[in-house]
């Protein structure tokens, strides 16, 4: 056995990076494994996403206490950290809209839910609406100030960057390949690009590996039953200044959220909505572009890599939104990009846990949506469980 690390991460996604970042800021000695060929390259969940700051509306603290306080404690904490480190974003607000009085009373439900989780909330009518967004039918809708949107590949590049300033190394093209128990924490095995592996010894694994996070624990721990399913989300685009008609103002706009119950267990969809898309001017500034992004839909995938292959035709995503969002034509939509989320069968919410009794693993399972926003909260909540260890 070659080499010694106190804390070793699986995965530098946005949450491998912001975990690596925090740990090192707190004096952490941290080394960081990826497998992709660069940190904001590649298929990952943190390069393919709709980029959107959630305000933190949906998830309700008796059954996704994870998400509901690590999302509203991300969303501020990120908004801080894009102004300090000159990610760009833009706080749009959003708009969560009914069709008809049924659906309005949905949003009331998630509008107590919002107070709840001391997120800003207000519910206006469908004439507001219509005065903050002109192009947006709806018969109410919940306004949310505090959502928006941010370049996620720009974040992830900002946090491997100052986790690497604090001293954080990071070993990119290199896969995790096996762990064993050792009497002094866990023995790493690592393979490289070239079929060549390597062994080493760590303290602690943090398991960051987003899609592989399942795979990653039963190397840990075999008996594991922590399955993710991968659900591929296709995402179209068009462009707001086609017609005006089209002309979103710049407030990312939902439909009411849904739970739809399949054979596999109920899930809960935040259902196809219109995201604004930053561009970059010649001063180098980021006003909201002329693309707005539609989606995503989402369906099962048939493995973790279902990237390409043919999109579900244009008129089931056109279908989602035309009832809010009445001037767009089927023609005006073309493909833009398609993203696999990690989804943890049988759990709602994320699960950040120790995976045995000597707490030298710590797997973080089923980091899906709202994952980006709340990557910052999430590092904070690790390193808390992580000083509990004794890792002398
Ligand atoms: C289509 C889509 C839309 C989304 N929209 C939003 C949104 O608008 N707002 C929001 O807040 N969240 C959104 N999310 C969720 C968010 O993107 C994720 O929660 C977040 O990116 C998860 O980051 P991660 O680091 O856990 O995973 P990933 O980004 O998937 O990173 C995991 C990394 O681990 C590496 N890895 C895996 N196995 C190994 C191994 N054995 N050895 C070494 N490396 C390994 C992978 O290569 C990968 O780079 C969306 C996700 C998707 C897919």
């Amino acid at each position: 056995m070659t080499a010694e690390v106190d804390i070793t991460i699986v995965g530098a996604g946005v949450i491998g990076c912001a975990v690596a970042r925090e740990l090192a800021q707190a004096g952490r000695e941290i080394f960081v494994i990826e497998k992709n060929s660069g940190i904001t390259r590649g298929e990952n969940q943190s390069s393919r996403n709709s980029g959107v700051i959630h305000a933190g509306l949906y998830y309700d603290r008796s059954r996704r206490p994870l998400k509901a306080g690590l999302c509203a404690e991300g969303n501020t904490l990120l908004y801080r950290f894009c102004e300090q480190h000159g990610v760009p974003f833009r706080q749009t607000g959003k708009l969560v809209v009914a069709a008809n009085n049924e659906e309005t009373a949905v949003l009331e439900t998630y509008r107590a839910r919002a107070i709840e989780n001391g997120v800003p909330v207000q519910l206006v009518t469908g004439v507001r609406a219509a005065e903050l967004e002109p192009c947006v039918r709806a018969a109410a809708a919940l306004r949310l100030p505090t959502s928006g949107i941010i370049n996620p590949t720009v974040l992830v590049h900002k946090l491997h960057l100052l986790a690497a300033e604090n001293g954080a190394q990071f070993l990119t093209s290199t896969q995790v390949a096996g762990i064993k128990a050792h009497n002094e924490g866990l023995a790493v095995e690592i393979e490289y690009r070239d079929g060549a592996r390597d062994t080493f010894l760590t303290k602690l694994l943090i398991n960051a590996a987003g899609l592989y996070a399942d795979e990653v624990a039963r190397l840990v721990q075999p008996a594991s039953a922590y399955q993710i399913d991968p659900v591929r989300s296709e995402t179209m685009k068009f462009y707001r200044t086609k017609r005006e008609d089209l002309m979103l103002q710049g407030m990312n706009v939902y439909p009411t959220p849904r739970q739809f119950i399949t054979p596999q267990g109920t899930y809960f969809s935040v259902g196809v909505h219109l995201t604004p898309t930053l561009t970059i001017d010649n001063k180098g500034n980021s006003p909201i572009g002329p693309e707005v992004t539609v989606g995503p839909l989402s369906r099962p995938a048939q493995h973790k890599d279902e990237y390409g292959g043919a999109y579900q035709p244009q008129e089931v995503f056109f279908n989602q939104v035309r009832s809010f969002f009445p001037g767009l034509q089927e023609g005006d939509l073309m493909p833009h990009q398609t993203g696999i989320q990690a989804r943890l069968a049988g759990y709602q919410d994320w699960v950040i846990e120790f995976s045995d009794d000597e707490r030298r693993c710590l797997n973080l399972l089923g980091i899906d949506s709202p994952g980006l926003t709340g990557s910052l909260a999430i590092a904070r909540h690790v390193n808390e469980l992580v000083k509990i260890q004794d890792l002398a």
